[in-house]
């Protein structure tokens, strides 16, 4: 678990004497900050800056990459020797970026050699997570989610959680609708793969009722942002994270791991058009989504497999067979024999 978090709206003002006590000697704290927030003095002129403490601004065009991770990681070596910390300012990209970079300040070779489960063996840097974004559950999670040359898989151990959160919900305020809903949507289906799985135990079922009564506040209640769904939808994302912590996530996960691998589609988009098709397993949670969409007016691509090759297809299906304990979760010990690669190859012809 994140051992220290702080909430409030303006807390990221605290910033600065949060940090104080980890700086070290010599040693700069480095920030990763969503580029999109470059020039926006409302954010980047608050940030504590001293000594030889540096922005880096990211680009996150593209979801967290293991060759990005290690040239960030190099980088930071060759320029710096060590680091104080690592700060994260972004959505749930930059929250794995920052997780991954600053584990791998203290780990050799690539990333890629650690995307699994228990595979790191120590501590990284001192990290501290801001969303900016709320749904992904990323700032509470013990994975960092990185695409590599074979998988999209995540660094999942112990050492992954950050060392020290700050939740301001006023930093999510004016991001675009269809962002929010989309990362909006990751939350709410966490909730439901959690709620609905064979993994599913008191501590789970406690923190994924909360996040999906939050969830449907915000997504069934309103049609627009204010104040009070950014502070719901924060704590959604955060106790959403931490039901599949302690469960697992489930099909539209599994389905949507091999469409960004083949596709790159982005993670929340993905799981809504993924999961807009789950009714046979989610029944309940797909018809309160179709109202969400209806609800909000989001229009969601379709057809996105429209192109695909008889080898993406493969490609698809074998990254998303691959996600063993997503579907054990979701369909039991036998799900090898609900889910075949016939009935997924179906699956994806109608998205
Ligand atoms: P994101 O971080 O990829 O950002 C999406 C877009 O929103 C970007 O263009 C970014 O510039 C923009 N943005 C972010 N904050 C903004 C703001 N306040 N105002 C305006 N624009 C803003 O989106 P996301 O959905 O939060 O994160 C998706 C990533 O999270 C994926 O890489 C996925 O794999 C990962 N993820 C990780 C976990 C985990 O447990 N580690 C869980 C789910 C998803
Ligand atoms: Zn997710």
């Amino acid at each position: 678990m994140v051992p220290r978090v702080i909430y409030g709206r303006g807390s990221f003002d605290d910033l600065g004497e949060i940090i104080a006590p980890k700086r070290q000697a010599d040693a700069p704290f480095i920030f990763f900050i969503d580029e999109v927030f470059a020039g926006r003095e409302s954010l980047v002129g608050r940030i504590p800056l001293a000594g030889r403490d540096k922005i880096i601004f990211i680009n996150t065009t593209d979801e967290p990459k293991t060759k990005q991770v290690d040239a960030l990681r190099n980088q930071l070596q060759e320029e710096f020797g060590s680091v104080s910390g690592i700060i994260g300012v972004g959505g749930g990209s930059i929250m794995d970026l920052t997780k991954a970079v600053g584990l791998m300040m203290t780990h050799e070779g690539s990333s890629a050699q650690y995307q699994g489960w228990d595979l790191l063996k120590r501590p990284g840097v001192y990290r501290v997570g801001i969303p900016t974004l709320s749904g992904t559950g990323a700032e509470v999670s013990r994975t960092a989610v990185l695409t590599g040359p074979e998988r999209k898989l995540g660094l999942n151990s112990d050492y992954t959680t950050f060392d020290q959160v700050l939740l301001d919900p006023a930093l999510t305020k004016g991001a675009p609708t269809n962002q929010r809903f989309f990362t909006g949507m990751d939350c709410y289906i966490h909730c439901i793969e959690s709620l609905n799985g064979t993994y599913l135990n008191a501590f789970s079922k406690s923190y994924g009722e909360k996040s999906q009564e939050l969830c449907e506040e915000v997504f069934l209640h309103k049609n627009d942002w204010d104040d009070e769904s950014d502070e719901a939808l924060m704590m959604a994302s955060w106790h959403g994270g931490m039901s599949i912590a302690y469960s697992q996530v489930g099909v539209a996960h599994a389905v949507s791991y091999g469409m960004a691998f083949v596709l790159g589609t982005h993670h929340g988009v993905g799981n809504a058009i993924v999961f807009n098709y789950l009714e046979e397993y989610y029944p309940e949670g797909v018809r309160k989504f179709h109202d969400m969409i209806s609800r909000w007016g989001i229009d969601l691509p379709r057809n996105v497999c429209a192109a695909c090759t008889d080898a993406q297809f493969e490609s698809m299906i074998n990254v998303s067979l691959g996600m063993t304990p997503l579907w054990e979760n979701a369909l039991g010990k036998n799900w090898q024999r609900i889910m075949t690669a016939e009935k997924l190859r179906k699956l994806y012809e109608r998205m």
